[in-house]
């Protein structure tokens, strides 16, 4: 029972404060008892067109981490499609549980049944702890999915293309550091081989890099040495060894207080999203160091792009590759204007895709 001094809801919820914090349009919360689904569905910004981004299914410690990494990834996707060129607003989508144990079919479908209800305003494709597979559950319920196998006439695996945007987003990100975009003798540290860190370092190693590798699994990393000549350190000590270029390419916040202590690197280019532990401290601290940091939602962006080829109508490997070689101009521009006004890069990308989505909405404005 409340009194009229007691607030109707109870202010640790805390979520609208949240939601209002980063600016997100919807935010969907599907449950489903029969099936055990617990999703949570992100919509940041539509101005450009559906919010577009995978799903993520993982076992988060708590309901408020589940939120909080929607919340953030859906941003981190509007500015990423946005930079991209793509006609695509930004969301993203976490069913909270363990991909090994709880998915079933029936999770999936009636995951895709929530999304086909918000007729199109969200679109989905895999993320973490999902696969091509799974969207093939999720299209039963709505064509309101994409990243499908190739076989289905949709655009597979993302990583190949993540992988060549990371590529020629590094060698922009070298041509300004170092005055050549060629990687030749440039030693790289590659932190995570998964799908996108070995295809990227089948790139490096055909430019003949010195390289560095670590992953914390082990099978992983002996796969890649076996393929090819690189060396194997430990996951720590990847931050101390003497590369010229630092890829980060398995999780998150790597760039921070402790890592910049000890990292020697000019350049960091790598395709892990959000990189930076804080946005503003670390990316003004890569600035002061004279590190080239190549803000991560602008190079890690030819996953997207590829699938945004499916949504506009039917794959177009051609369309998709080129698309994701303008990362080379686009890491050039962004890096040239944070150098012209002494700024730090992530903050100067995320400027530049407001702009795009200000500059669209006053379009839209008028009939
Ligand atoms: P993945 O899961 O295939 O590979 C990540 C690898 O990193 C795994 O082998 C994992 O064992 C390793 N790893 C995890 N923690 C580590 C640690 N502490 N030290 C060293 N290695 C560690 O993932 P992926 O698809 O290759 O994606 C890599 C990163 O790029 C992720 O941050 C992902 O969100 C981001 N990304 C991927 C794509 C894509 O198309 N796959 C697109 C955009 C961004």
């Amino acid at each position: 029972m409340t009194t009229e001094t007691q607030p109707l809801v109870a202010a640790e919820s805390n979520i609208f404060a949240q939601i209002d914090e980063l600016g997100h349009e919807q935010v969907v919360f599907c449950h489903d008892r029969h099936t055990g689904l617990k999703a949570i569905i992100a919509i940041h910004n539509t101005v450009l067109g559906p919010a577009m981004g995978g799903t993520r299914m993982w076992a988060y410690s708590s309901e408020s981490a589940a939120l909080e990494d929607a919340l953030r990834l859906a941003r981190g996707m509007t500015f990423k499609n946005a930079m991209a060129g793509l006609h695509l607003g930004g969301g993203k989508a976490v069913i909270i549980g363990d991909a090994r144990k709880m998915k079933t079919e029936a999770l999936l479908r009636m995951y895709g049944k929530f999304i086909k209800n918000l007729n199109g305003k969200y679109i989905t494709a895999e993320d973490m702890g999902m696969t091509e597979r799974d969207m093939e559950d999720i299209a039963q319920e709505t064509s309101y999915v994409a990243g499908l196998p190739e076989y289905r006439g949709g655009s597979g695996s993302p990583s190949g293309m993540t992988a060549l945007g990371t590529y020629v987003g590094m060698k922009a990100a070298a041509k300004k550091a170092f005055g050549t975009d060629s990687l030749e003798g440039k030693t790289i540290a590659v932190q995570g081989v998964g799908s996108v860190g070995e295809i990227l370092i089948e790139y490096l190693s055909k430019e003949h890099a010195k390289i560095y590798v670590t992953d914390v699994f082990e099978e992983r990393v002996k796969k890649i040495a076996s393929r090819f000549n690189v060396i194997v350190v430990g996951t720590e000590e990847i931050y101390d060894v003497p590369a010229d270029i630092y890829s980060p390419c398995a999780m998150g916040a790597t760039i921070n207080d402790n890592t910049l202590e000890r990292l020697k690197a000019q350049v960091i280019a790598g395709c892990a999203n959000n990189q930076l532990a804080d946005e503003d401290i670390h990316g003004t601290a890569c600035m002061r160091k004279g590190i080239t940091y190549v803000p991560d939602f602008v190079i890690n962006s030819g996953g997207v792009i590829n699938i945004a080829t499916e949504i506009a109508g039917s794959y177009n490997r051609a369309w998709a590759t080129a698309k994701t070689e303008e990362i080379y101009d686009r890491v050039m521009q962004v890096l040239t204007v944070a150098e012209q006004q002494q700024r730090n890069a992530q903050v100067v990308a995320t400027e530049l895709a407001w702009q795009r989505i200000q500059n669209i909405a006053r379009i839209k404005a008028t009939y």
